[in-house]
């Protein structure tokens, strides 16, 4: 999970979500969850309700930091439109952007579905899980909002360990911060989950070779040299320039690797590079890879 980038729908689009919420506003607080619900979902069916939401869904897709990836896991295609704050609980939230971002079916359904945890008292450190059917006492969540927060302040990926589990950050001391981290990967179960941990070893050995074979590109000297190197030598235009060439084959390489899976994986390589051996050659020999995200 990494920090979104951020974007905003166009006003007419806002001011649509604003007159959805007004209705639930409106309501006694009693009224409101069921309200919220029927809402959301018939949100593309009401009146200027599906170009909204098509602008929502399009500047949702602008802050994902690379492929439409789920937003949590970084492992499935993103189709859901997820509330941060579950609506369940918050239907003040059910039409605010800032409380949006995209997620999987599998983390929207399956994992975080309505759970939700807050420091209550607000301010506190004192994280209480939100009850069904229950007022939450507090707004102060104890969950990582990508929106707002850095995950990777929060979050570290074991690769030194090679377990490629995700665990809150060894240097957290906070007693606040510590249950913000222990509560997201509570909640979404991301830190452990036994395909997520296979999907994020495959990819730290995609991005390690990538980056190798970047290197040695980097190093070619003919037109020859990038020929043995491709993986089919008909991609080598023989009657383009060497350096021409050279450059398309860098190019590729480094977009390959910033439109992967998992980039958390990648991030992390180079957060932990100096602790990583192989990582560190590689890095050394591209000190620029460093900087691409
Ligand atoms: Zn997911």
């Amino acid at each position: 999970m990494l920090k979104l980038k951020s974007s905003s729908p166009g006003t007419t689009t806002l001011q649509h979500l604003a007159s959805q919420q007004a209705v639930i506003d409106g309501l006694k607080i009693e009224e409101q969850v069921t309200r919220a619900q029927e809402l959301w979902k018939t949100k593309s069916s009401v009146k200027g309700g599906k170009p909204a939401f098509d602008e929502v869904k399009q500047a949702l897709i602008d802050l994902c930091v690379s492929t439409e990836l789920c937003n949590y896991c970084e492992h499935n295609e993103a189709t859901d439109i997820e509330h941060v704050y579950p609506k369940s609980f918050f239907p003040e939230r059910t039409f605010q952007w800032p409380n949006y971002l995209l997620a999987c079916k599998t983390c929207n359904t399956h994992y975080k579905l309505d759970k939700f945890a807050v420091f209550a008292p607000a301010k506190s450190a004192t994280a209480v899980i939100l009850q069904r059917k229950k007022l939450p006492p507090s707004t102060d969540a104890a969950f990582i909002d990508p929106r707002v927060d850095d995950p990777l302040y929060y979050l570290l990926l074991d690769i030194t360990g090679k377990t490629f589990h995700l665990v809150p950050h060894p240097t957290l001391t906070n007693p606040r911060e510590i249950a913000k981290a222990q509560h997201t990967l509570n909640v979404l179960e991301i830190g452990e989950r036994p395909a997520l941990v296979k999907a994020r070893t495959d990819a730290f050995n995609f991005y390690q070779g990538q980056l190798e074979q970047y290197k040695n590109v980097m190093n070619a000297a003919t037109l020859t040299d990038l020929e043995d190197l491709a993986q089919d030598p008909h991609l080598v235009d023989k009657n383009n320039t060497f350096a021409a060439e050279q450059q398309v084959m860098l190019n590729g390489l480094k977009q390959s690797i910033l439109s992967y899976l998992h980039p958390t994986v990648w991030r992390e390589m180079q957060r932990q590079h100096q602790s990583l051996n192989k990582t560190k050659r590689l890095f050394a020999a591209v000190p620029a890879a460093l900087t691409w995200v």
